[in-house]
């Protein structure tokens, strides 16, 4: 038989392997689960969160299961200061950075006309210019190598409407615009940029939101009935989406959207 007609470079590979990426939010849920992956697929990582001591626990656990290099580093995305001086040790550190993860993010839930200036502002400075400090921090490496691969989590909130979920869907639709706006700027010069939207997956924050409920078990049972899968996601899930976006397996993809809600906002009437 001819050989393969195909490109399949990857195939029996650790997919990951020899690739710098740094994950934002990754001491807690899904962060934290995208770095376990992509440690397991090889990759050298850089945690930040914001204080160090969360993204230093679970980079410690990795360098003794996986081996690979992690370095944890504390700041506020929120800070362009912070973030500068944090990638700018990253750069040093690693010489570079193939992969960036913007994860970090903040649940801001009200009423419009109830919800505060500083709300808004730790709403939108998280969520969404968060995701643009760290990217600018990153990019001149990148386009140095005329290679980089981002991908901002977003949401299902950046479809959808919940009423009284106010401002989160606005921050979250705007790191949707930013994904496809940087995307295309970019696309000439090797560098891709795409997001992924989950649904309710259960990490900290999501059991947070439980546990503020008045039940929380009736609360739970009442987000399963509503997904046609009768299941809450899983932060393994939103990882595996990642890894995928964030390796050369996904080169042609850009500019684009995935969402991982178990099919839920294609529902028209609950
Ligand atoms: P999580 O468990 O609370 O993890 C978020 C992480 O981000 C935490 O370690 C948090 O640190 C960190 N963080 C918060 N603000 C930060 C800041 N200003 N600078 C640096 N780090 C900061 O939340 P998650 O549920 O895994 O959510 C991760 C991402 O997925 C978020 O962007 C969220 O909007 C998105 N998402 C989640 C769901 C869901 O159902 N879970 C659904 C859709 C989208 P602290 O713990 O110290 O605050």
């Amino acid at each position: 038989m001819n050989a393969s007609a195909y490109d399949f470079t990857a195939t029996g590979q650790p997919r990951l392997q020899g690739k710098r990426a740094l994950i934002t939010g990754a001491g807690s849920g899904i962060g934290s689960a995208i770095a376990e992956l992509f440690a397991r697929e090889g990759a050298d990582l850089v945690l930040l969160d914001l204080t160090a001591a969360p993204a230093k626990a679970v980079g410690e656990r990795l360098m003794e299961t996986t081996g690979r290099r992690v370095m944890a580093v504390g700041a506020d995305v929120s800070s362009s200061t912070q973030v500068d001086a944090a990638f700018a040790e990253a750069l040093d550190a690693f010489g570079g950075l193939d992969i960036l993860i913007n994860c970090a993010g903040v649940n801001v839930f009200g009423d419009p006309l109830q919800t505060s200036e500083q709300d808004w502002r730790r709403c939108l400075d998280t969520n969404l210019t968060g995701a643009w400090h760290c990217i600018r921090a990153a990019l001149p490496s990148m386009l140095a190598a005329s290679y980089g691969h981002i991908v901002n989590i977003a949401s299902v909130h950046g479809h959808k409407i919940i009423p009284g979920a106010f401002p989160y869907p606005v921050a979250k639709h705007g790191l949707i615009g930013l994904t496809r706006s940087l995307g295309i700027e970019y696309a000439a010069r090797g560098i891709r940029v795409n997001s992924i939207s989950p649904g309710l997956i259960m990490t900290p924050a999501a059991e947070r939101y439980f546990q503020s409920c008045p039940d929380p078990e009736a609360e739970r049972r009442h987000q399963a009935e509503l997904l046609p899968c009768k299941r809450i996601g899983r932060p393994e899930e939103v990882a595996y989406a990642a890894l995928f976006l964030a390796g050369d397996e996904a080169r042609f993809i850009n500019a684009t959207d995935v969402l991982i809600d178990g099919g839920r906002s294609q529902i028209y009437h609950d």
